[in-house]
């Protein structure tokens, strides 16, 4: 077991006579607070804190890092709280403990991608923060997976799942190569047991067979650099078994046929300077013939996690290939243990003194280091790359990352952020730059929404959204509207049939919130659910004001019908004298819910009636529709035209002509000279020299119809023009 002497002295080697007392007395309250825990190995839980501990030491990180460890666990399995430990131990501390504590509750089971999702969104939100969380959280896992053998079967698969789908990726992406070789080995001997040991026999036996090739090699490169007078260190590593099995995988191979993959043992040259690892790039070049496509230069285009090396494949002793990097001492040291090391290169140690950087800062000071890396998007887009390929990460303007899928829009983005920015979402600026809504959110950008409380979400919107939430929430606030709609129809529907008892609905309503009875006969709970059924012809209005009227003691005043009413005075006229924003109107009630009935396709200026429908408002039908004999008479209402500016219409003309030359010419013409479009014409002509035409064009409105019409008589020859149904 790891002892505070062990961790102590880990310190010192690399923050020589620093003052220690932070991590002894973590230790001390460690102690304290896990005594009689067991873990499941059996152990004091103490050993687990202290492995922990002492990871973080590996890593080279500071005091309050350390210290942070030792106190881990202490928030969920004893008694302590946050507000002790920042107490006793600073906010620093506190703050890295608390991290870690909430990164816990990141669910379980990784089989869905939104739970993933949520999972790398804290990641990164506590990234964010303070990478020292991370760093923890990942010493935390190391450990974890090193005991895993005491863990329920079910339970190490999950973890070791969890551990390859995002915690080694993520040790990858920081750089910490050594934590991400480990964590997948372990991983990969928990998911795959057998392939993990006949795979580590065979890996063995070969490495073992090729020991002396393995020396010849080595001996070689190293007389290379002597006769060029470079001085460096010639290693000969092997690959770790999880990144032999991706390799067969890759090429769909077996474990039987591992001799295809060439490259078990790497070899690494590690110089002094940059262009003594071009020199000697150079020299190996000339000696044994380089493989094409095999060279990349890491050195003069980093990876986004800092790592630099140059990697070359070529033909070794023996035409065997072998796969050989290049790189210094320091691009080696940032190869293994990523971001801490190059503040430890730099500074002699990950330093307190950046206790308080920021992820963002860090990311700045990546750029500032690697031209290269332009944007963090870059870094971003790297970070999830082997975990969420489906995934961008974007921006608010205060510098929250928020998570969406490829292909989102900045409406995605503002329901994201809230309900109530979506549905008022006008604009969006993409990096301040004007984006239109449907744009395509890209990695990195920033993304900023502007609202107008006179906005309201539109249908077009469910065509170019990706998130199941802005499409809910899209859906939602129409039904809403929908309903709301519904329900003053109801009202303007039910306040028509009170008047002919001389009734109002204001007397409806206050009686019927008085004495609910009268809902009761319907099983309704609410006066609005009355009117919403009423609005959706569940419930006849006429009914309804029958018998409040006799609750009463009102008789009918006026015994003419509504129904009856309908087909003869419906008059065109009334369209002008109310001015309204609406296509249709309902006697005074605004903004009601209707269509235009498809099977006879009213334009403005017809003679039309309302049907209501179940659910769907009012169908708006021509008087002389065939289909309204059909419908029941008890749901028909008065409808009619309110103002329809600049819409156009569908008009179905069928013409009856005497044949001859340029008569479909014509006939288009006079169509175009009417300002209206023609969307699809039909031509038949027959042996008596008739021809007939079909035209589907757009109009206005009934007068620029008549006009349509009048023109089109003015051509030669024209018999009968007709409008058709439909
Ligand atoms: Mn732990």
């Amino acid at each position: 077991m790891t002892t505070l002497s062990k961790i102590l002295d880990e310190i010192q080697s690399y923050l020589p006579g620093c003052n220690t007392r932070i991590v002894e007395k973590a230790y001390e309250w460690a102690a304290k607070l896990h005594e009689g825990q067991i873990r499941k190995s059996g152990e004091p839980y103490l050993s687990h804190p202290m492995e922990v501990a002492y990871i973080l030491t590996q890593m080279r990180l500071d005091l309050p890092t350390i210290a942070a460890g030792l106190l881990h666990d202490a928030v969920e399995d004893s008694q302590i709280s946050i507000e002790e430990i920042s107490k006793e131990f600073g906010e620093e501390i506190a703050f890295i403990v608390d991290g870690v504590t909430k990164l816990k509750k990141i669910p379980g089971s990784m089989n869905k991608i939104t739970k993933q999702a949520e999972s790398l969104r804290k990641i990164i939100l506590g990234m964010s923060k303070d990478l020292r969380v991370i760093l923890v959280k990942l010493a935390d896992r190391l450990h974890n997976m090193r005991t895993l053998q005491y863990q329920a079967e079910h339970k190490r698969q999950k973890i070791a799942k969890e551990t390859l789908e995002i915690y080694a990726p993520l040790a990858g992406r920081l750089g910490i190569d050594w934590i991400k070789c480990e964590l997948e080995d372990l991983s990969f001997k928990y998911l795959y047991p057998e392939e993990y040991k006949r795979l580590k026999v065979e890996v063995e036996k070969r490495i073992k067979e090729a020991e002396e090739y393995v020396e010849k090699v080595k001996s070689i490169l190293r007389e290379l650099l002597q006769k060029n007078n470079i001085k460096g260190k010639v290693l000969g590593r092997v690959k770790h078994l999880y990144s032999v099995y991706r390799k067969l995988q890759k090429y769909n191979l077996t474990i039987d046929e591992l001799d295809q993959v060439y490259d078990l043992i790497g070899f690494r040259i590690i110089v002094n300077t940059v262009e003594e690892c071009y020199r000697t790039l150079g020299f190996v070049h000339a000696l044994w013939t380089p493989i094409p496509g095999r060279f990349k230069d890491y050195i003069s285009l980093p990876k986004p996690n800092m790592y630099q090396s140059l990697h070359t494949t070529v033909l070794g002793p023996n035409s065997k290939k072998i796969e050989i990097q290049i790189r210094t001492e320091y691009m080696d040291k940032i190869a293994n243990e990523g971001i801490a090391a190059h503040f430890l290169y730099k500074e002699g140690f990950f330093t307190s003194k950046r206790e308080h950087y920021k992820y963002l800062e860090w990311l700045n000071k990546l750029i500032e280091l690697q031209k290269e890396l332009k944007h963090p998007r870059e870094f971003l887009e790297s970070l999830k790359l082997d975990l969420f390929p489906d995934e961008i990460y974007v921006f608010t303007p205060k510098g929250d990352v928020i998570v969406l899928p490829v292909g989102a829009t900045p409406i995605d983005f503002a329901y994201t952020i809230h309900t109530e920015i979506g549905n008022k979402c006008v604009r969006a600026f993409v990096n301040d730059k004007l984006v239109p809504l449907d744009y395509k959110l890209q990695t990195g950008d920033v993304v900023k929404i502007e609202t107008s409380p006179y906005q309201k979400p539109s249908r077009d919107w469910l065509k170019v959204v990706v998130t199941g939430r802005a499409r809910s929430r899209i859906k939602q606030w129409f039904k809403k509207e929908e309903k709301e709609k519904l329900v003053n129809l109801g009202k303007e529907l039910l306040n028509k049939e009170l008047r002919k008892y001389k009734l109002s609905l204001n007397t409806f309503i206050e009686e019927s919130e008085k004495d609910l009875a009268i809902l009761d006969n319907f099983k309704i709970k609410s006066l609005d659910e009355l009117f919403y059924q009423i609005g959706s012809a569940k419930v006849s209005a006429k009914h309804i004001a029958k018998v409040f009227a006799e609750k009463t003691g009102r008789e009918i005043s006026d015994k003419e019908e509504i129904v009856e009413k309908i087909p003869k005075e419906v008059s065109a006229e009334k369209v002008f004298l109310e001015p309204s924003k609406d296509i249709i109107v309902v006697e005074g009630a605004k903004d009601i819910l209707f269509h235009l009935a498809q099977c006879c396709k009213p334009i403005p200026g017809d003679e039309i009636v309302g049907y209501i429908t179940r659910g769907k408002g009012i169908s708006v039908h021509r008087t002389d529709c065939p289909n309204l004999k059909d419908l029941d008479s008890e749901r028909f209402v008065e409808v009619s035209w309110g103002s329809y500016d600049s819409k156009t219409y569908p008009v179905h003309l069928y013409i009856i002509c005497l044949d001859r030359k340029g008569l479909l010419a014509n006939i288009s013409s006079a169509i175009a000279a009417s300002e209206s479009n023609i969307l699809k014409a039909h031509v038949k002509t027959t042996s008596d020299k008739k021809a007939f035409f079909e035209f589907y064009i757009e109009v206005n409105n009934k007068t620029h119809l008549d006009k349509i019409i009048s023109n089109i008589f003015k051509v030669e020859g024209v018999l009968k023009v007709e409008r058709k149904l439909g």
